[in-house]
């Protein structure tokens, strides 16, 4: 008698073939699957069918969304990716929870397995029925914030301009025509003040709701058990704050006062920050997108033979879409096509250094996914935030020598050496920004009964401000100093994660670190940490990688100083 797992004969090879199936195509394979029976011996077999199945229809799902980003204008594709978000996702969400269920129910060893069993159960003793549609409204209210932000435009010289178009003239050399472009954007922000209180209001009182339905003391808690935050607790936060402020804020408040020398001002005002210091011209690193895959390609064969094969892959099958077209989405983004085992490069490219380091960062997520696409199944793959940042903003500093032309990459060694005290310095100066942004959130929600008051949220982000940002003079714009916690997308629509990327980013330079003293070591270790994906508690990986997962002064005063020598050494 055949088993009833034969109908997994009938799958299609690769999702190409699943994209347009209906859910009545999907379902058998779902319905086998929680029908099987399973024992602890056909239990690996069972969980790579499933994997198998689930791999296939996200990559159906990831083809079409990027087949839509890559021309929005296409009415098909939209219609396509629209189709399969409305009526697959959502059953096949419901089914692959009742084989979540079967498998922590069935409690059978399977090699590789722990830390993603410990998620799933975290997520089943978090789970509550009478938290669904808060959820819900939890999204609608951050797309609401969306909305305000992106109805946010103002008139600049005539055109009606989104503050995000703005950018460009915050690298411009004139200062009072920064200025001016500054107060305007400035003005519109603080007009949409009130809605983004209110809006506030009701978010705060959806998360404390949440907290409370799943019997939390408080939603920072909740948020906690939700983002699966096992290795590191709030203390640890606000002891990586007060490194933060040891640490990396003295070496921003030393950049700040470089930066405002060299434009010769008597204080640094909000306008003065994105500007060339020495008002030299942006860089030209490459002419279209063909140059810059080149160029990056002959980086990666320098950092590593095999990193280099990866990427020259992604360049044989076509995964890389970088330059900027009309209709092509906004943005960048590496995304994977989990059943063919291979990444999908995403991005706008104009000609910048910027799109040269967001090529680079998006390479380390590929190579994520190259490296871990060993392992057997499909839970094992994604990799925990806080190390998957690690991944691409490794590969920044590891690829960051081979930016001039003589070594590979795009520039002169002057320009080169320009383009990593940039990358650097901004690296730096991001620990104390998200030190504040961070800490704003742990005192809302420890408080909420004072978040709920705009005043006091204005008055605690203003005191965080001074604290860890006392470098840029703001007098004048005390209200748009204050609001600052109502720009920050994070704060509205992912609650608490925005920390990762600062402990990613002191594990990149450890890595980086390593590499000074032995470049091959070092990248062994990262592809070894890779290759783990999400099978491995975060300081496992971290440890893989050689470095050390860390909320400390100490580890963070090496990185801190490693990349102020660094920066001193090239910024002639
Ligand atoms: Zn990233």
């Amino acid at each position: 008698m055949p088993s009833s797992r034969d109908i997994f004969s009938s799958l299609p090879a690769s999702a190409p073939d699943a994209m347009d199936w209906t859910w009545a195509q999907w379902a058998p394979y779902y319905a086998e699957l929680a029908a099987r029976r399973v024992n602890a011996a056909n239990a690996p077999e069972w969980l790579r069918d499933w994997s198998r199945l689930d791999e296939l229809l996200d990559e159906a799902g990831s083809r079409l969304h990027v087949a839509y980003t890559l021309d929005t204008r296409d009415a098909a594709a939209e219609k396509r990716h629209h189709v399969f978000q409305e009526n697959i996702v959502p059953p096949a969400r419901s089914a692959s929870q009742r084989l979540k269920e079967k498998l922590l129910a069935g409690g059978w060893p399977i090699d590789g397995m722990a830390t993603p069993l410990r998620n799933m159960r975290a997520e089943a003793a978090l789970f509550r029925e009478a938290n669904l549609p808060l959820l819900t409204e939890e999204r609608k209210l951050a797309d609401e914030y969306d909305k305000i932000i992106g109805a946010q435009t103002v008139t600049w010289e005539g055109r009606e301009t989104t503050i995000m178009q703005l950018q460009p003239v915050f690298l411009d050399a004139d200062r009072a025509r920064r200025e001016q472009a500054w107060r305007l954007a400035a003005g519109r922000q603080l007009a949409d003040r009130d809605a983004i209180n209110a809006l506030w209001q009701k978010q705060l009182a959806v998360r404390l709701k949440l907290a409370a339905n799943a019997g939390c003391p408080d939603y920072r808690e909740f948020r906690w058990r939700q983002m699966l935050r096992f290795d590191y607790t709030p203390a640890d936060c606000e002891s990586f704050h007060g490194a933060i402020l040891a640490t990396a804020a003295r070496a921003a408040t030393a950049l700040y006062e470089k930066r405002r020398q060299r434009l010769g001002v008597a204080t640094l005002r909000p306008w003065d920050l994105a500007v060339d210091p020495r008002n030299r011209p942006p860089l030209k690193p490459f002419a279209g997108a063909a140059d810059l895959e080149r160029g990056v390609a002959r980086i990666f064969q320098r950092v590593d033979p095999e990193l280099g094969r990866y990427f020259e892959t992604m360049r044989a099958e076509k995964l890389l879409d970088l330059d900027n077209r009309i209709g092509k989405a906004p943005g960048g983004y590496c995304t994977t096509f989990a059943a063919a085992g291979r990444p999908f490069i995403f991005m706008n490219a104009v000609g910048l250094h910027d799109d040269v380091q967001t090529l680079l960062h998006e390479a380390g997520h590929s190579f994520h996914v190259f490296e871990s696409n060993a392992l057997p199944y499909e839970p094992q793959k994604s990799p925990p935030m806080e190390f998957a940042e690690v991944a691409s903003m490794a590969m920044e500093l590891l690829a960051a020598p081979y930016l001039a032309a003589d070594e590979g990459g795009f520039y002169s060694p002057a320009d080169a050496a320009r383009a990593r005290v940039e990358h650097l310095e901004k690296s730096l100066m991001f620990w104390p920004y998200m030190a504040v942004v961070d800490a704003f959130q742990h005192w809302a929600y420890a408080h909420p009964a004072d978040a709920a008051e705009p005043d006091a949220c204005d008055a605690k982000w203003a005191a965080l401000w001074g604290h860890f940002m006392p470098d840029i003079d703001y007098s004048g714009f005390d209200d748009v100093a204050a609001t600052g916690w109502q720009r920050k997308l994070h704060i509205h629509c992912y609650p608490f994660y925005y920390v990762e990327y600062g402990l990613a980013q002191l594990g990149a330079a450890q890595v980086w670190r390593r590499a000074l003293d032995d470049h091959a070591q070092a990248v062994a270790g990262y592809r070894r940490a890779l290759s783990l994906g999400g099978a491995a508690p975060l300081p496992d990986l971290y440890a893989a990688a050689g470095a050390k997962f860390a909320f400390d002064a100490v580890t963070l005063r090496d990185a801190v100083d490693l990349m102020m020598e660094t920066i001193e050494r090239h910024d002639g």
